[in-house]
């Protein structure tokens, strides 16, 4: 039993629901989220994340009756809102508040186009990649924090959690003090980089380290959830995946609204995959665009139950004990599974697995054409070379893959692929800084080699 003081503040024990909404607390009220499992509509004025009736997963239903024509896309918006990459895309989104909006003008992500990536994939066809580490903590994550945060504020929320292996963690951080509320983070000991606890600590939350994996800390923080008033922002939060709807949406107003044949993604939880699945059948409903790319889900082989059961043509599922060096998909129980698989079903998809070889292998690459990435965005480049060797894609494909966090997030990643030798020798494409004396004919022979060399 937790001590007396925290008792005090279990589920019920003050009123929820903000009263400062004024006349917008009726909309907000007005919001449906429905339960996958059983069917249950739910209002939106209160922190549900999963379903009080069967524990099943949530989907936020957004009304989209009419048809939306390009032009039509961020009008009569306040600029904070046009601004954003993600709430420009409001008639898509759920109708919580302007005045509950906490927005870091996230989203506006870069699309590249680079040859050398498009041949190490094998692909003639053209391969892009959308690159989400340019968000404000650098991780796609934020897109789902702006609405995630905006619906715990508009229902008055005291305090947001989250477990996170670590771009969750930062971005629930930096949206927590935008808005002014308390974060409280759960974290895998030890099993998190550098920056990603660096940003998370320097945003203020509190950061509680477990002992323990990942997946035992999203139980434990569930459970924590369940009993208290703390409003939960983990993948299985509905809010959060609405708003990671819109990197899809945005890559596909950048394509002009030509459907590529694939996009690959990196799944770890799986709440991406799921958000991109959602988005394509929300645009394909209002006529923005007239078919469905394959979603391509790639997994570090170390961490891959989602696979096997996409192999098992979904008859077989088993968590597994995961272990990857691309941190942000060590996941071995992925809380989205069953919408995921409705994402693969829906658009024909493809679920993958790559070695931790081939991740560093093409992460070095992405790196060294200039683009850079976080190792587990790398999976999406991997994924879709081995599918293309594999014959399962097409090699006049064209594919978009999502980079889903900045370089700079990993860089204990970066040292120990240029830095450290694997197998007594240094990898394929090993960077190693030199050391000179400070004398200039030192100098000139580096020179000299690197123009010869
Ligand atoms: C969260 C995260 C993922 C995994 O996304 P899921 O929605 O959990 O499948 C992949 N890459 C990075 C960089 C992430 O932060
Ligand atoms: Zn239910």
């Amino acid at each position: 039993m937790p001590s007396g003081a925290v008792v005090e503040e279990r589920r019920g024990r003050y009123p929820s629901g903000t009263p400062s909404l004024g006349a917008d607390a009726a909309t907000l009220a007005a919001i449906r989220i429905r339960c996958m499992g059983c069917g249950t509509p739910h209002p939106a004025n209160v922190a549900v994340t999963v379903c009080p009736r069967c524990g099943g997963l949530l989907d936020v239903e957004i009304p989209l009756d009419t048809r939306i024509r390009p032009e039509e896309i961020g009008q009569g918006l306040p600029s904070a809102l046009r601004a954003s990459g993600v709430w420009r895309y409001r008639a898509l989104l759920p109708a919580i508040p302007d005045s509950a909006v906490v927005t870091r003008a996230e989203g506006n992500t870069p699309l590249y186009w680079d040859d050398r990536l498009a041949g190490y994939a094998g692909l003639t066809g053209g391969l892009g990649v959308k690159h989400e580490g340019h968000n404000p903590t650098a991780s796609f994550k934020d897109r789902g924090m702006t609405v995630g945060v905006s619906h715990a504020k508009a229902v008055g929320a005291r305090i947001v959690a989250c477990a996170s292996t670590g771009n969750t963690s930062a971005s629930l951080a930096s949206y927590a003090a935008t808005a002014g509320i308390p974060a409280l983070v759960l974290i895998p000991e030890g099993k998190i980089s550098g920056g990603k606890l660096a940003q998370t600590i320097a945003y203020g939350a509190r950061v509680v380290q477990v002992e323990g994996n990942f997946d035992q800390a999203l139980t434990l923080l569930r459970e924590l959830t369940a009993a208290y008033d703390a409003y939960l922002v983990n993948s299985v939060n509905p809010f959060r995946l609405q708003g990671q709807k819109t990197i899809v949406i945005e890559l596909l107003e950048q394509l002009g609204w030509r459907v590529p044949d694939a996009i690959a993604l990196p799944g770890g939880n799986l709440g991406n995959t799921s958000a991109f699945g959602m988005a394509l059948a929300d645009l394909l409903r209002v006529g923005l665009i007239d078919r469905l790319p394959k979603l391509v889900t790639v997994q570090a082989a170390g961490a891959a139950p989602f696979a096997p059961y996409f192999a098992s043509g979904w008859q077989t599922y088993a968590a597994v004990s995961p272990e990857t060096m691309a941190t942000a998909i060590k996941i071995g129980n992925p809380a989205s599974t069953p919408r995921a698989r409705r994402a693969i079903e829906q658009t024909e998809g493809i679920v993958t697995t790559v070695s931790d070889d081939e991740i560093e292998d093409a992460k070095a690459i992405i790196d060294r054409v200039g683009i850079g990435c976080e190792p587990a965005s790398a999976a999406s480049l991997a994924g879709v070379k081995r599918l293309v060797r594999e014959g399962v894609l097409g090699p006049d494909s064209r594919v978009v893959g999502v980079l889903t966090g900045h370089l700079l997030k990993d860089t204990e990643a970066v040292i120990g692929y240029h830095l450290r030798d694997r197998d007594g020798a240094a990898r394929g494409q090993a960077n190693r800084p030199l050391t000179v004396p400070a004398r200039l004919d030192a100098l000139e022979r580096v020179l000299a080699d690197a123009l010869h060399g």
